[in-house]
């Protein structure tokens, strides 16, 4: 009696939750078929997952640095709605395929350097050094003021990349070498990791050039594949031990004097993106461009000291030996300019550029370092009596 009183409640109350049941299940299945951006953020899936290749080795100080900052700040900028995962050489490609990775689309994102690829692209070597040419500050004002990214962007469409700057580490040392270098005669006969056109140019000058990725480079020199090495400068070649390997840091960085990275981006997965995450793209790589100048600034001269008070015998090219790389630099450029039409634009306008901001930085730069040297007390003593006859 009393049950039978509170039956029609039940059925009502059984209908009730079946309804909420099939409507709770379509609203779930709707989400399923919307795109991810209009899910509830709490889930943490990204809209878009970038891979970024490198040419260095995973978690490298220094170059290596740049692909992780550009992953983080674009992770943070996107509010985790575009994650860049970071792979070193030979995690998904090896050094070298970097750049063809990226054209194919097996990554989103490459980090290296242009001259790497001079066998494909011979003008691509403006974008990372010229032998005697511009210093880091002297490339970003030509890339981001004086047309360079244009010509850059211009030089990798037919690939279906985009580049974009991806750090400088200013000037370089001129390489280890595990025998003195006393004039241009001592260059006969080497062989030295140094890419690029000046590896061109050191063949030219009596050596032999040998492309090596960063990762080989420590063994190359222990087993005596090569009897010399360029790579960074005193901050990225101490983490890489390559004070173990040769005796002789020489200087200055003639090769590489304001080293560009890149960025290099499948023009595709560019283009699928929103305008929000296409600058947040665009915005990460500019400042990640700035923070790698800004380390090697800040670590090179505690590194060094750390080498030469490890046994590091510092040295300055002589003068003979950098006349010969200079003469040699020349005739390399010519015979790139006249062997390919870009190369000759690319030129033009490097040129221009470079001479224009020359003329400026000799009453800039140049005058007030001058200045700054004729009333503060030397910095360089200790590395002075490191070098004998100089
Ligand atoms: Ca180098």
């Amino acid at each position: 009696m009393f049950e039978r009183r509170f039956l029609p409640v039940v059925v009502i109350l059984l209908m009730a939750s079946l309804v909420l049941v099939v409507g709770l299940w379509a609203v779930d299945s709707s989400d399923q078929t919307r795109p991810l951006s209009d899910v509830n953020r709490s889930i943490d899936e990204p809209d878009y997952r970038w891979k970024l290749v490198t040419t260095w080795p995973k978690n490298l100080p220094g170059l290596g640095a740049a692909p992780e900052n550009f992953a983080r700040y674009v992770n943070e900028m996107s509010n985790g709605r575009l994650e860049v995962r970071v792979f070193g050489a030979g995690e998904i490609v090896p050094a070298f395929e970097v750049f063809d990775a990226v054209s194919q689309g097996a990554a989103e994102v490459g980090h290296g350097a242009s001259y790497y690829w001079k066998g494909k692209i011979p003008a691509a070597v403006f974008f990372t050094a010229v032998p005697f040419g511009m210093t880091a500050q002297e490339m970003n004002g030509w890339l981001h003021y004086g047309g360079g990214l244009e010509l850059w962007q211009d030089l990798y469409a037919p690939f279906g990349v985009i580049p974009f700057a991806g750090g400088s580490t200013g000037v370089q040392m001129a390489g280890w070498f595990n025998r003195e270098l006393r004039s241009a005669k001592d260059l006969s006969g080497l062989k030295m990791r140094i890419p690029g056109l000046a590896g061109e140019v050191f063949d030219a000058a009596g050596g032999t050039a040998v492309r090596i990725a960063g990762g080989e480079v420590y063994t190359s020199m222990q087993t005596g594949v090569i009897d010399a090495v360029e790579w960074v400068g005193p901050y990225n070649d101490r983490t890489l031990g390559l004070n173990e390997v040769a005796e002789f840091y020489y200087y200055p960085g003639w090769h590489e004097p304001g080293a560009m990275l890149e960025f290099t981006v499948n023009a595709a997965a560019f283009q699928e993106l929103p305008s929000d995450l296409q600058a947040i793209v665009r915005y990460a790589a500019r400042a990640a461009n700035q923070n790698m100048l800004d380390e090697f600034t800040a670590r090179n001269n505690e590194s060094l000291q750390q080498l030469l008070a490890a046994g590091t015998q510092l040295r300055h090219l002589p003068d003979d030996v950098l006349n010969l790389l200079y003469e040699k630099s020349v005739e390399a450029m010519m015979n790139l300019r006249t062997s390919d039409a870009m190369a000759e634009e690319i030129a033009v306008s490097y040129e221009a550029f470079s001479t224009n901001v020359r003329a400026y930085h000799e009453i800039s730069e140049r005058a007030y370092l001058n200045a700054r040297d004729k009333v503060l007390p030397p910095v360089m003593q200790e590395a002075s009596q490191a070098e004998p006859g100089r």
